[in-house]
């Protein structure tokens, strides 16, 4: 179901933005193409669009209902998400649990490490520099964000954490790590935007203790394990347990 939608705003890798009828709300549709490693690797991948609109939807409301602001505002079919336009910060909020990816590739620390408390790095938002890891000399000397608006964001980023770790926990799930995306809407406020999913979080079956068998995220489409599309259903599976009506919009 397709709904009623304006002109197309903006189209990125995973989602096409489209302009509602009102001005406070747009419609975001969630694509099933996938694509890793700077886009250098893609394909179609059927029904991941569903997934990983009910998956993040679902985490959405689970913060809302918490107190943490998000740009969501309800389901308008099955692909389809409603939600409060927002000016993007160019940065990528990763917040990591335990040792995996890059951290791993760059520094001398073993893969598994728990960090505690957990590890908060910033990255700067661009496709043709390849996501670069921001210092905070680099921070300043962009002027992007000033230090309070820093703070702000990452104390926001580390309440996510602090409520989705314990969630996904409760469904027998490891947070590893994940990458959120924050914006400010009209009002000036900070919200956490775009999506959470097993594109944008690695989730580990703890059901599981095979390292392979356990990875449940975009690291089996990474890594070519297959089965990316199971592994994203069981997450839903799991996470539809506890909240199995979202919101809808009409
Ligand atoms: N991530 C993402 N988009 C990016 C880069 C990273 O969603 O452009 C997520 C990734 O899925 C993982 C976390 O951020 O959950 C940390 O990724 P990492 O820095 O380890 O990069 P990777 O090893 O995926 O290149």
């Amino acid at each position: 179901m397709t709904p009623d939608h304006g002109e197309l705003l903006y189209e990125g890798k995973a989602k096409r933005v489209f302009a509602s009828d009102q001005r406070d709300r747009v419609l975001v549709e969630f694509k099933n193409d996938a694509t890793a490693f700077n886009a250098l690797k893609r394909a179609e991948l059927d029904d991941k669009g569903r997934l990983n609109c009910q998956i993040s939807a679902r985490l959405f409301e689970m913060l809302e209902r918490n107190g943490v602001p998000t740009h969501y505002l309800g389901l308008a079919g099955e692909t389809w998400m409603v939600v409060q336009p927002v000016k993007v910060i160019p940065i990528e909020v990763v917040i990591r649990n335990v040792a995996t990816g890059s951290l791993c590739k760059q520094t001398p620390i073993p893969a598994g490490t728990e960090l505690s408390p957990p590890l908060l790095d910033l990255y700067y938002k661009d496709d043709s520099l390849g996501d670069p890891l921001l210092t905070e000399s680099r921070l300043e000397l962009l002027g992007l964000i000033n230090p309070e608006q820093r703070l702000e964001i990452e104390q926001l980023a580390r309440s996510v954490n602090g409520w989705l770790l314990p969630f996904f926990e409760s469904l027998d799930l490891l947070l590893v790590d994940f990458k959120l995306e924050l914006g400010v809407n009209s009002s000036g406020k900070l919200l956490v935007a775009d999506e959470i999913s097993p594109d944008t979080c690695r989730l580990w079956d703890q059901r599981n203790s095979d390292p392979k068998a356990r990875i449940l995220d975009k690291d089996r489409f990474r890594q070519d394990l297959g089965g990316v599309i199971e592994a994203y259903g069981e997450i839903l599976k799991r996470v539809q347990g506890v909240c199995a009506n979202p919101y809808n919009c009409k």
